[in-house]
């Protein structure tokens, strides 16, 4: 069945309400909000999120962009093509978009899936954003911060896209979740890492530092590779679509970008017994990358002034074959899920 197409009216209010925004801390506004029906293609025309687009925009309504938030808009229309094309969205899957900014890439989202939850910190954005989805019947928008703290997700978000997949299960569709953003840099390592704790997505293709995007797909034995690596490509498969240069922004961030695309690897994820403790061993782990591995596993295991911590980690060096030499930095992600699941079983 053919997608409804969110129709655009032409000369629309700028000024409307933004009653429709989901408040902090209340359930989406408009969970049941009806689908708009299907538009003549030939009279729908996405927003060309443009500079001069932008920077009338602001203008208009008086704007200042928040660096700290960072307010980095995707403007060069070819890679928000690329984005959403990496994305492969079908009509059945549920995206969440993180950092609407001012919805051009919301209405593509749109237009491909089932359901959209976007969200945004920002009130005067969200207000813009809200403007401009108010035909877009399948967009939840909450309006803020994504996180309700460094390891939570907000659980107005995580309400949000309950309801999806309520609406989902209702209408007899099944379908994906989907991650797809110009994800804010200031928290894409912890929406991914919270995301892959608690609702794993089937697919992530998001914009993010370049650096970062390195190190998430980063093999053993580089110098990107850290916790971030070990965490993601425990459960991912994960490659870097395309690099993006400053100039593909508004404004320019001082440093390159990249869409990275990430595939879960569901029977990789179940091989984790428990996902909590596995995170807190790599990140207690690569607190002290460079240090002998040896070491921090007997620190682990009680210190070295306890024999039955030493015994227990050689058994554990005969069994995996590892030199006494290794450091964490050389193991590879699988590798580390067994000898974390050996290490808590030994307890
Ligand atoms: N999607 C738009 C685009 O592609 O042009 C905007 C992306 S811009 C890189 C990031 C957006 O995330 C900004 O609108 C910013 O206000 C928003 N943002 C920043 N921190 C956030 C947070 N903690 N929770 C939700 N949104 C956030």
């Amino acid at each position: 069945m053919k997608r409804p197409t969110p129709k655009r009216t032409p000369g629309r209010n700028r000024s409307r309400s933004s009653a429709a925004v989901a408040q902090p801390g209340r359930q989406p506004a408009r969970p049941d909000r009806p689908r708009t029906p299907p538009a003549d293609p030939a009279t729908v025309r996405a927003t060309r999120q443009t500079t001069a687009y932008l920077k009338k925009l602001f203008g208009e309504v008086g704007f200042l962009i928040d660096a700290r938030r960072g307010q980095n808009f995707l403007v060069d229309l070819n890679l928000l093509d690329l984005l959403e094309r990496s994305a492969a969205i079908e009509p059945d899957d549920i995206v969440l978009e993180v950092g609407s900014g001012t919805a051009a890439l919301t209405e593509r989202l749109s237009r491909a899936a089932f359901r959209v939850v976007t969200v945004e910190i920002d009130p005067r954005l969200a207000t813009l954003a809200n403007d401009r989805l108010i035909d877009c019947g399948n967009v939840e928008l909450v309006a803020e911060d994504v996180l309700a703290g460094k390891h939570q997700l907000a659980p107005a978000v995580l309400t949000a896209l309950d309801a999806a997949e309520a609406a989902r299960q209702t209408a007899g569709r099944s379908g994906r979740f989907l991650l797809v953003a110009n994800l804010p840099y200031c928290v894409a390592t912890p929406v991914i890492s919270n995301l892959l704790m608690v609702r794993p997505f089937a697919a992530a293709t998001v914009t993010v530092q370049r650096e970062m995007a390195e190190r998430m797909i980063a093999p053993p034995s580089t110098r990107a590779y850290n916790a971030l690596s070990v965490w993601v490509g425990a459960q991912c498969r994960g490659e870097i679509v395309r690099v993006l240069p400053p100039t593909a922004f508004w404004p320019r961030p001082k440093i390159d970008s990249a869409i990275v695309r990430l595939d879960l690897e569901p029977e990789r994820r179940e091989a984790i017994p428990d996902l909590t403790q596995f995170h807190e061993f790599v990140r207690d782990i690569f607190c002290h990358r460079r240090k002998l591995l040896r070491g921090l596993l007997i620190r682990l295991a009680g210190g070295k002034q306890k024999p039955e911590a030493i015994t227990r980690v050689d058994k554990l060096y005969q069994r995996f074959g590892f030199d006494r030499s290794i450091r964490a930095e050389e193991i590879a992600p699988d590798t580390f899920v067994a000898l974390q699941r050996e290490f808590a079983g030994g307890e």
